[in-house]
C-alpha cells in the first residue's frame, strides 16, 4: 500500500482523491520501470514512497541525476565516473538543440544557466544553488560546473601575468586547490569536508565568454584550528606542509620528521587531499610567489607551535600559571616563527590588562587562570588564521576577478552547508540552519512560480493560497522587533553576567506565541527548539552569547602588531582603529558587532544578489553514509530529502496535481469509463471531443482534465462493479 502524504486535502475529497490515486497507480503500473522515469514529479502518484523507490532504482541501475521539477537531485555514486564528466560530454550538452532532452545531468543545469544568460532579448545574471548534507557531493558539483563552464564558455586570449601566461578559467580552477587545502578538513562525514560557505561568481563578456569571476567566503570554522574532535583532522593544510616539506624546509619551519603537535591529530592516515605539490602549484599561479608561500607557512607552524604550549594551574592567584616542562621550547620556537618578542608573547597568553576609568588611562593587570590562559592562546591562532584566510580569498579575488568593464553578465554558484543537527547544536548550527531557512523560503517562491506557470499553459486553474512556507520560522529566528537572534544579540549588547538557563527563559517567555519554538520539556540542559522546515533542532544555550561575542581580547591583537614578520605585519598593520577592537567599559559603549548580525549582514547580501537571478537548484544526496558505491540506505535518504526540502517539493506538487498523466494515455487507457459513465453510456451525447487527443487545442488538454477526473470519481462504483462481473 502506498503511503499517503498528501495534508493539504481534506475530508471526503481527500478520500475520494486518495482511491483515485491508488486506482490510478494500478492501472498506471505498467508504464515505464521507474529507474527510467527522469523526473521525480512524474512518478504516479507523487509520495515519498514512490519518490524513494524511483530514486534506488536510478541509483543501482547507475543514474546518478534525476530531475525533480525545477531541481536536479544529485546522487554522489561514490566511486569514479570520469566518463560522466569528460569534456566530450560537455560538448555534446552544449552543443545539443534541447539539452533538458538529453539525460537528466549538472551539464543540462550548466548549460541551461548558460544560454539564460545568453537569451538575446533579455540577458539575465543566473545562480546555481548547490545544497545538501556533508559528503552529499556539493563541492564535487561546483567543481564539475566550473570546468564545464571553462570549457564551454573559454576566453581566446591568455592572460599575460606574473610571467605566466595561462587562460583566466584555468586560473579560475586553481582556486579551488587552494580554497580547498586551507578551508577543508577531514570529518567523521566527510575526509574532504569545506569548513565554509562559498558563492563563486563567473564574469561572462558580452560574447559568453568567461573573463573572470569573483569568490565571496561565508562562516569559515575557525576553531578547527584549535580544537578538532576525535578522529577528525585540522584544515588539511597543516598536514600537507608537515608531510610534503622538504629537508631544508623542515630546518626553517622547525618541523623535525616524527615531531608530534596537539592541533595535529591523526596524522599517521594519509589522504589524497595531503598534496602540498598541488597547492603549491596552484597558489603559484594565482600569482602567490615561492618567498610569500613559505612565509605563509612558516606562519602556520609557528601555530602548530603555539598549540603545544601548556600552562599548570597556579597555586597563587595572584601569579601567572607557570608553563608545562616542555612547553617553554614551543614559546621559543612558536615566537621565532611568528616573529613575536618572546617575553611578550608569554606575557600577552598569560597576564590579562584591564582598562579603567573614564579615559581608560588606569591600567590593572591580572594573572589568567589556566583555562583563561587556554583560551587566549587557542584565540590568538583563530586570530591569526581566520586573518590569512580572508587575506588569501581576497589575493585569489584579486587574481582571478575581472576589470568591472570586461564583464557584463554572471553565473553564480553557491556551495553552502546544508541543514544540521546534531546531538549537541550551537551558534554554528543556528546560523547554518537560519541560512538553510532563507534559501528554503527563496526557493519555494520560485518554485511556486513555476508551478503556476505551468499550470497556466495548460490551462488549469488552481492557487497554492493553502500553502504554508516557513516564513514563521523565519520570524522567530530573524522577525522584528524580537526574535532569537535579536535576543542574543541583546544579551551580547548588554554584557551583563547572564546564565545559560536565563537565555532560555527569556527566548521561552519573549516568543512563546510563535509555533515554531518547540516545546523543550525533556532536556535536563538549557536549551530552546526550533522546528525547522527540515525537522525540529533542539540548540542549547550555553556559551552561545560568548560565541556571538567572540571577543579578541585587544592585548592579542597588540600583540601581533609588534610581529616582525612581513606577513603578520599585511594582516595586523599597526593603525589601531583598524584591528583593536577594545573591550566595552563605561557607558559609551560603540554597537557590538555580533557573529549572528555579521553572518545576517552578509546572508542578507546574498539573498540579494539571488533574488536579481534566475535562479536554477541541485540538491545533492548521500546514498548511505559509509561512502560506499552501490549501497542506497532509504531511511537516510529520506531524512536527507527531507533536509533539502524535496518534501517539501513534493508536498507542493501533491498540494496542486499530484497526478500527471499524459493525455493520450489517459484518454486511450479510460475509453472503457467513458462507456460506462451513465451520461454516455448511450454513446450519443459524449462530453469529451471525439477528437484524438493531439488534435484538441492546447488549452483544452489541460482543461479537459479535471471534469474528467470529477468523472472518474463518479465512476468508480460502476468500474468496481464491471470488474467484479469480469471475475
Ligand atoms: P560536500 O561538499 O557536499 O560535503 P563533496 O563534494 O566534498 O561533498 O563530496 C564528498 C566525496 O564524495 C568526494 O570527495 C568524492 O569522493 C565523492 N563524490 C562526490 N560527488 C561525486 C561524483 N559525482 N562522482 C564521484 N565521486 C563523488
Ligand atoms: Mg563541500
Amino acid at each position: 500500500m502506498l503511503q499517503q502524504i498528501n495534508g493539504h486535502s481534506s475530508g471526503s475529497d481527500a478520500q475520494g482523491r486518495d482511491s483515485l490515486r491508488e486506482d490510478l497507480q494500478e492501472f498506471l503500473g505498467g508504464e515505464a520501470p521507474l529507474h527510467q522515469l527522469d523526473d521525480l514529479t512524474r512518478v504516479n502518484p507523487v509520495t515519498l514512497e514512490t519518490v524513494l523507490r524511483c530514486l534506488q532504482a536510478r541509483y543501482m541501475a547507475d543514474t546518478f541525476y534525476t530531475n525533480a521539477g525545477c531541481t536536479l537531485v544529485a546522487l554522489n555514486p561514490f566511486k569514479p565516473v570520469p566518463q560522466l564528466y569528460s569534456p566530450e560530454l560537455m560538448r555534446e550538452y552544449h552543443a545539443a538543440p534541447q539539452p533538458q532532452k538529453l539525460k537528466p545531468h549538472i551539464f543540462t543545469v550548466g548549460e541551461q544557466t548558460y544560454r539564460n544568460v545568453k537569451s538575446l532579448t533579455e540577458p539575465v545574471n543566473q545562480s546555481i544553488v548547490v545544497s545538501g548534507e556533508s559528503g552529499a557531493g556539493k563541492t564535487w558539483t561546483s567543481r564539475c560546473l566550473m570546468k564545464f563552464y571553462a570549457v564551454v564558455a573559454a576566453s581566446p586570449t591568455s592572460w599575460e601575468s606574473h610571467k605566466i601566461a595561462e587562460r583566466i578559467e584555468q586560473r579560475i580552477l586553481n582556486s579551488n586547490p587552494v580554497m580547498e587545502a586551507f578551508g577543508n578538513a577531514c570529518t567523521l562525514r566527510n575526509n574532504n569536508s569545506s569548513r565554509f560557505g562559498k558563492f563563486i561568481q563567473l564574469q561572462l563578456n558580452r560574447d559568453q565568454q568567461m573573463t573572470g569571476a569573483a569568490v565571496q567566503t561565508y562562516l569559515l570554522e575557525k576553531t578547527r584550528v584549535a580544537y578538532q574532535a576525535s578522529n577528525e583532522r585540522n584544515f588539511h593544510i597543516f598536514y600537507q606542509i608537515y608531510k610534503g616539506a622538504s629537508e631544508d624546509e623542515r630546518l626553517q619551519w622547525h618541523l623535525p620528521e616524527g615531531a608530534t603537535f596537539s592541533w595535529l591529530p591523526n596524522p599517521e592516515r594519509t589522504l589524497e587531499e595531503d598534496c602540498f605539490e598541488v597547492t603549491r602549484e596552484a597558489m603559484l599561479h594565482l600569482g602567490i610567489d615561492t618567498p610569500t608561500q613559505n612565509n605563509i607557512f612558516k606562519v602556520l607552524a609557528g601555530l602548530l607551535h603555539l598549540g603545544n604550549i601548556r600552562f599548570a594551574d597556579s597555586e597563587d592567584e595572584a601569579q601567572p600559571c607557570q608553563l608545562m616542562d616542555d612547553a617553554k621550547c614551543s614559546v621559543r620556537t612558536s615566537a621565532l616563527l611568528l616573529r613575536l618578542p618572546e617575553d611578550i608573547l608569554l606575557e600577552t597568553l598569560r597576564i590579562r590588562t584591564i582598562r579603567a576609568g573614564r579615559q581608560r588611562q588606569q591600567v590593572f593587570r591580572k594573572p589568567c587562570s589556566r583555562a583563561e590562559c587556554d583560551t587566549r592562546r587557542d584565540c590568538l591562532a583563530k586570530l591569526v588564521y581566520a586573518w590569512l584566510f580572508d587575506w588569501l580569498v581576497s589575493v585569489i579575488n584579486s587574481s582571478i576577478c575581472a576589470d568591472p568593464t570586461s564583464w557584463t553578465t554572471f553565473i553564480g554558484l553557491l556551495d553552502v552547508y546544508g541543514f544540521e543537527s546534531f546531538p549537541e547544536n550551537s551558534l554554528e548550527q543556528l546560523c547554518i540552519n537560519y541560512t538553510n531557512e532563507k534559501l528554503q523560503q527563496h526557493f519555494v517562491a520560485h518554485y511556486l512560480r513555476a508551478q503556476q506557470e505551468e499550470y497556466a499553459v495548460e490551462g488549469l486553474e488552481w492557487s497554492f493560497v493553502n500553502y504554508q512556507d516557513n516564513q514563521t520560522c523565519l520570524d522567530l529566528l530573524e522577525g522584528s522587533p524580537i526574535s532569537i537572534c535579536s535576543l542574543i544579540n541583546e544579551e551580547c549588547r548588554l554584557n551583563r553576567p547572564s546564565s545559560a538557563a536565563q537565555l532560555q527563559t527569556r527566548i521561552e517567555g519573549a516568543l512563546a506565541g510563535n509555533p515554531c519554538l518547540g516545546h523543550n520539556k525533556l532536556s535536563r540542559e538549557p536549551s530552546f527548539i526550533v522546528v525547522h522546515y527540515a525537522g525540529p533542532v533542539r540548540y542549547h544555550t550555553e556559551g552561545l552569547v560568548e560565541k556571538n561575542k567572540d571577543p579578541i581580547p585587544p592585548e592579542l591583537t597588540r600583540l601581533l602588531q609588534q610581529s616582525q614578520d612581513p606577513l603578520l605585519t599585511v594582516l595586523f598593520p599597526t593603525n589601531p582603529e583598524e584591528k583593536t577592537q577594545e573591550e566595552p567599559s563605561g557607558q559609551n559603549r560603540a554597537p557590538v558587532l555580533t557573529v549572528v548580525s555579521k553572518f545576517k549582514a552578509s546572508l542578507e547580501q546574498l539573498l540579494q544578489v539571488l533574488h536579481s537571478t534566475t535562479p536554477h537548484y541541485i540538491r545533492c544526496i548521500k546514498p548511505n553514509s559509509q561512502g560506499q558505491a552501490q549501497t542506497f540506505f532509504q531511511e537516510e535518504v529520506l531524512s536527507q530529502l527531507e533536509a533539502c526540502g524535496l518534501v517539501e517539493t513534493i508536498h507542493i506538487s501533491a498540494a496542486g496535481f499530484p497526478i500527471r498523466v499524459s493525455h493520450q494515455n489517459f484518454v486511450e487507457r479510460y475509453e472503457l469509463l467513458r462507456r460506462l459513465h451513465p451520461c454516455t453510456s448511450s454513446g450519443s451525447h459524449s462530453p469529451y471531443p471525439a477528437k484524438r487527443h493531439s488534435e484538441w487545442p492546447p488549452h483544452a488538454r489541460g482543461a479537459i482534465l479535471q471534469p474528467l477526473l470529477q468523472d472518474i470519481l463518479h465512476t468508480l462504483p460502476a468500474l468496481t462493479q464491471a470488474a467484479g462481473m469480469l471475475g
